[in-house]
């Protein structure tokens, strides 16, 4: 059995309107690909949406739209009611009383920006110093610290995010993650294993032009040998045709480096699966 733990819908602010899917076009998808279970989790980059960079996620509506699918799916589909969040740690009482006041069965923790600077989609990397690049790389590795020092969430979100716009705009051999990756993230590892927060392996990488997942598979071995166990995997699909994508194939992956269980929730509380 294989689970899509990152999957946005039509509401989430990231998406112009009218280019995501519907609730119900995402679980049609899941259904004929063959995956039992689903979390869909709309973006809430909670800092964006308070200094109005982002409309407001409208969580009711998602949450409604669940509801109903998951009566109309029911035997079919487990739908989980999930929401990532940015920069919780940015604004941690608001992050806390959003996550306390809907009943998500899943919340992810995710960094796309530190404070005072765009989303590192937006930045123009190309036009940047080494040395800014590198500042900035700094501050992302250290306010990740912080996010998990607030640990009020399920898992840990595409850890190399900066890596693939450092990558896209050809400044990659700067972090040189491959040789120092371990050296980067052995902190934020055992910070998330310490804490209870799951690891997310992102597919999206794959599909992006990457060429890996986020981790790589390196920092995923890395995150074993320092002993954790707890591993999610999604796709972060922004439309129904990505849904699932690389999802078996990184199981087998996780499988082949010696992990026997993938995590899954309910009520925002962990529990493990054996990947068959
Ligand atoms: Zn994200
Ligand atoms: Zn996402």
């Amino acid at each position: 059995m294989v689970f899509d733990y990152h999957i946005h819908s039509q509401y989430s602010g990231d998406i112009p309107a009218g280019k995501g899917s519907t609730v119900n076009e995402l679980c049609e998808a899941a259904i004929q690909k063959g995956f039992r279970e689903i979390a869909i989790t709309d973006h809430c980059d909670i800092d964006g949406v308070y200094y109005g960079a982002f409309p407001k996620l409208d969580i009711a509506g998602v949450y409604r739209d669940i509801v109903k699918a998951r009566a109309q799916y029911a035997g079919r589909l487990n739908i989980l009611f999930g929401i990532e969040i940015g920069q919780a740690w940015h604004m941690p009482k608001e992050a806390k009383f959003l996550i306390d006041r809907f009943e998500f069965d899943y919340v992810i923790g995710s960094v796309h920006s530190v404070r005072g600077i765009l989303d590192f989609a937006d930045l123009k990397m190309r036009e940047m110093s080494d040395g800014e690049l590198l500042a900035l790389w700094e501050k992302y590795i250290g306010e990740m610290k912080e996010l998990l020092d607030w640990g009020y969430f399920s898992t840990l979100a595409h850890i190399t995010y900066p890596y693939r716009y450092l990558k896209f705009a050809g400044r990659e051999s700067l972090i040189d993650l491959e040789k120092k990756g371990r050296a980067y993230f052995e902190d934020i590892l055992k910070k998330a294993i310490e804490k209870g927060v799951s690891l997310e392996v992102n597919t999206s990488g794959l599909r992006q032009g990457l060429g890996q997942t986020l981790p790589n598979t390196d920092l995923i071995k890395f995150y074993k040998e320092l002993g954790g166990e707890m591993i999610t995997i999604g796709s972060d699909a922004h439309h129904a045709r990505n849904l699932g994508a690389d999802i078996r194939e990184t199981a087998e992956l996780l499988k082949s480096l010696g992990f026997q269980y993938i995590t899954r929730y309910q009520d925002r509380k962990p529990y493990m699966q054996k990947i068959d």
